[in-house]
């Protein structure tokens, strides 16, 4: 009986259309006995226009709809709750279909607005100094949903600030490396003319730093910019900062960084904040450096962001001006990046779902 019952609710269960791909709609369509350009209009209507209902798909006739409507459904994303900063910037809570929370933040500033996206729900590794660390993982996002996060930011940016999404970093919740398929079917549909048109120019991926997948970026030709955050380049402190580096030593970092070059030409950057007692030294701007003439790479030195009981504290504008004048004598590029959204616990690391 129960088992009845278990075969007569996946049997009855709808599917998610968003799963299909363009020509898996189209032989869907075909099987039916239509037309294969319906899977085209449903594809674009799905994607490029975000539609939310089947009802809104003015062009597809009413039969059609009421045949899609009792085979699949439409799952979307709905802003939970939105948060403004006193320097611009928005944070989203996002509830998803079944009920989890994820963070999206819109960054505006003079030439650019930037929506940093998140790509699990919480995350699996276990980095001591970030807030989303503290969130175990929960699942994989699919890419519809980080596909719609995108989409509700460019929304936001032109009712907001007036103008179109310029730019996207995977640098919200979770590591994209460890839910690698889903998050470059996502970058496909942000890139492709059928969905955002962006350019993939415009999309840095960043990564805790997997040597495995960074390799497979490099081998699946992607177009997108790659960061890393490596915030140490000595091996036993990365180790305690960044537990789960404990099965990828540097060197394999290293290794992956070399064969991305070799295959793409295009830099890594790092990201890199300095803590009190923990990089603040001499020690540690050498090994940087080092590491920097191995790897074609440019730094971003990025604000440390406090989250609560993590005992990590900024280190001081002395050592952090130090830190430039280094990597500027040894020719290494070096930007300052200023945290943005503080107040609302939006910027790099402070996204553990607080607003609730
Ligand atoms: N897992 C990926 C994507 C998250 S990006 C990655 O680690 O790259 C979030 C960025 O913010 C990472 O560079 C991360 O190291 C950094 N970060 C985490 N906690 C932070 C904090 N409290 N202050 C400043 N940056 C932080």
């Amino acid at each position: 009986m129960r088992e009845y019952f278990f075969k007569f609710i996946s049997m009855t269960k709808k599917k998610d259309i968003r799963a299909l791909t363009k020509e898996e709609l189209r032989d869907f369509f075909v099987s039916k006995g239509e037309k294969p350009f319906r899977g085209n209009q449903v594809y674009e209507w799905l994607w490029s226009k975000s539609a939310h209902s089947f009802v809104d798909m003015s062009n597809i006739s009413k039969e059609i709809r009421l045949m899609l409507e009792d085979q699949f459904v439409i799952n979307h994303i709905k802003v939970d709750q939105m948060q403004k900063s006193n320097d611009g910037t928005i944070k989203n809570a996002i509830k998803l279909h079944d009920g989890f929370i994820v963070e999206s933040v819109l960054i505006p500033t003079d030439k650019r607005t930037t929506a940093c996206v998140s790509s699990q729900v919480g995350c699996s590794l276990n980095c001591t100094f970030c807030a989303t660390a503290q969130l175990q993982k929960k699942r994989n996002l699919n890419p519809d949903e980080i596909y719609d996060q995108v989409v509700v930011i460019n929304q936001q940016s032109k009712l907001y600030y007036g103008r179109k999404l310029t730019n996207i970093v995977f640098m919200g919740m979770g590591e994209p490396l460890m839910n690698y398929n889903n998050v470059l079917a996502a970058i496909e549909k942000i890139t492709m003319d059928e969905g955002l048109g962006m350019s993939p120019k415009r999309i840095t991926l960043s990564t805790s730093g997997i040597p495995k997948m960074i390799k497979k970026l490099a081998d699946d030709d992607v177009k997108f910019n790659l960061a890393v955050s490596l915030h140490t380049a000595q091996e036993e402190i990365r180790k305690k900062i960044m537990p789960f580096s404990e099965s990828f030593p540097l060197d394999d970092l290293k290794e992956s960084l070399l064969y991305w070059y070799a295959k793409t030409k295009q830099k890594v950057s790092f990201e890199y904040v300095v803590w009190k007692g923990i990089n603040d030294n001499q020690e540690a701007i050498d090994a940087l450096i080092k590491f920097c003439k191995q790897v074609p790479s440019k730094v971003n030195l990025i604000e440390y962001n406090p989250i609560e009981n993590s005992g990590f504290n900024q280190a001081s504008p002395e050592i952090i001006k130090l830190y430039i004048e280094t990597l500027e004598k040894n020719q290494i590029v070096v930007n300052v990046r200023k945290s943005r959204g503080k107040d609302i616990d939006a910027a790099c690391g402070q996204l553990a779902n607080k607003s609730s």
